[in-house]
């Protein structure tokens, strides 16, 4: 049977340190650390993840500012609120809510933003920082699945670590951060020949298909570490992720759930990031 690693408890840790710290530099040096969240468009789903950031600022003591735009905004104005919260002093990080309406070139939005600013680190000179092995922010799904295999003092050293799915988002910074841990990488992707010969050999599993249990249990290699990325719905339409948790659960040694894996610790490290952003233009770091 495997351990469970909670996101619920490890996010709650890593948000608890970003409180005490943000306590601390505000009485030390007068310092708030501000995050902009810009949506664009109504989908729902967006809004909730919005909702949850501006929870989250809250409670850790950050200034949250929210710009709701309508979906008609058009690149140019979105460009310039971008433009105008880069230069803003009380502003630390910036996230533009993905994705945005199709006649917004996502990357034209992303590459306004300061990189000193993108807490989500999609940025391309901060994912060529990653790329390197000197950065100052993580992509914080990446990010948060490090602090979840750390927080049980997995090792990565050496081991097979094969992640499913090659988005710039997930899949390919999750195997950057394997490999600068020493781990042997395996990106794994829909073109991918023999998939289930290459996931059985894994030490460790990092799921990010966005396919509802596409992870079965014959995957899986007894005693394996298995990491859930995926957020779908079920036949059902309940929520669920990319890993069968039944057939495989009693295979591995650690799983993370969905919920409460690896989906509450995004947020707790864009929360990390904008501390450690705060930091930098205050020239704590
Ligand atoms: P994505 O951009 O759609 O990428 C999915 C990847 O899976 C692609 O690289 C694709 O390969 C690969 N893939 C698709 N079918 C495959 C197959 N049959 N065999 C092997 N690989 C296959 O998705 P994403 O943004 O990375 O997200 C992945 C999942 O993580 C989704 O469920 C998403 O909702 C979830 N997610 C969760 C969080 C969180 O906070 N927990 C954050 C972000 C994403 P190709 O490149 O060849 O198409």
């Amino acid at each position: 049977m495997a351990k469970i690693i909670s996101g619920k408890i490890v996010s709650q840790r890593v948000r608890d340190d970003v409180k005490r710290e943000t306590e601390s530099i505000k009485a030390k040096n007068g310092i708030v650390p501000g995050l902009a969240v810009v949506i664009v468009g109504d989908d729902p789903a967006s809004r909730v993840y919005v909702n949850n950031k501006k929870k989250a600022c809250a409670e850790v003591g950050f200034k949250s500012e929210e710009y709701a735009l309508s979906a008609e905004t058009t690149q140019e104005e979105l460009i310039a609120l971008v433009k105008k919260l880069n230069a803003s002093p009380e502003i630390n990080g910036i996230l533009v809510q993905l994705p945005l309406p199709k006649h917004i070139n996502e990357k034209a939005v992303i590459e306004a933003i300061s990189p000193e600013k993108d807490v989500d680190a999609f940025h391309v000179s901060n994912v060529g920082r990653i790329m390197i092995g000197d950065y100052h922010f993580l992509p914080c799904t990446p990010a948060g699945v490090m602090e979840l295999i750390h927080s049980e003092n997995i090792e990565i050293c050496g081991k097979n670590c094969v992640v499913i799915g090659r988005s710039n988002i997930v899949g390919k910074p999750m195997a950057m951060l394997l490999l600068h841990e020493n781990g042997t990488v395996t990106i794994t992707h829909s073109r991918t020949k023999n998939l289930s010969e290459i996931t059985r050999n894994a030490d460790i599993l990092v799921a990010a298909v966005g396919k509802p249990k596409f992870v079965t249990g014959d995957m899986v290699k007894n005693g394996a570490v298995v990491i859930d990325v995926g957020m779908d719905r079920d036949e059902n339409g309940k929520l669920c992720g990319d890993v069968d948790f039944d057939s495989v659960e009693p295979k591995a040694s650690y799983i993370t759930p969905v919920p409460g894996g690896v989906g509450p610790m995004t947020i707790a490290m864009l929360m990390k990031n904008t501390l450690m952003a705060a930091k930098i233009q205050n020239g704590l770091i």
